[in-house]
């Protein structure tokens, strides 16, 4: 996996080693939601439906390690995915890093705290509903404040 350098966020993605990309992640949990996209325009809309893998409480994937077993079209993060994926929220610190900019003030890596994202408002957890019970996803349309 390789050892964490001090800083390493700082660094293009394309350098980070395996521990480092997997460590960027703020846990936000908001890649694991679905979103509906309007055929004609193309504009996307967020909703509070998660996928059947994520703990709702949170926001962490509760099978990680074998959710393509389970969910199939897990998307694998990239490098170069990271800058070309507009539904990713702007506030995802691989979409932020791809875009040149710094991780959000409330990332982990900075403050030292995991709960900080949801205290920023940023997180799913507790604000989400599992698809096994949300029923249709237009009823399920919310607005995060990025
Ligand atoms: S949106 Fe980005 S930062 Fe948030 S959980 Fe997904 S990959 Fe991690």
């Amino acid at each position: 996996m390789g050892a964490l350098r001090e800083r390493f966020w700082e660094r293009p993605l394309a350098d980070l080693n395996r521990a480092e990309w997997e460590a960027l992640c703020d846990g936000c949990g908001r890649c694991c939601l679905h979103k509906l996209e309007d055929e004609d325009t193309g504009e996307i809309e967020e909703t509070n439906v998660a996928c059947r893998l994520l703990d709702c409480s949170t926001a962490r994937c509760s099978d990680y390690p074998n959710r393509k077993a389970f969910v199939p079209d897990c998307l694998q993060l990239t490098p170069s995915l990271a800058g070309k994926l507009p539904w990713l929220p702007e506030t995802c610190a691989y979409r932020r890093r791809a875009e040149g900019e710094p991780l959000p003030r409330w990332h982990y890596l900075l403050t030292g705290s995991r709960e900080d994202v949801h205290l920023a408002g940023a997180g799913a957890a507790g604000r989400v509903i599992s698809e096994t019970k949300a029923g249709p996803l237009e009823h399920h349309i919310v607005e995060w404040s990025d």
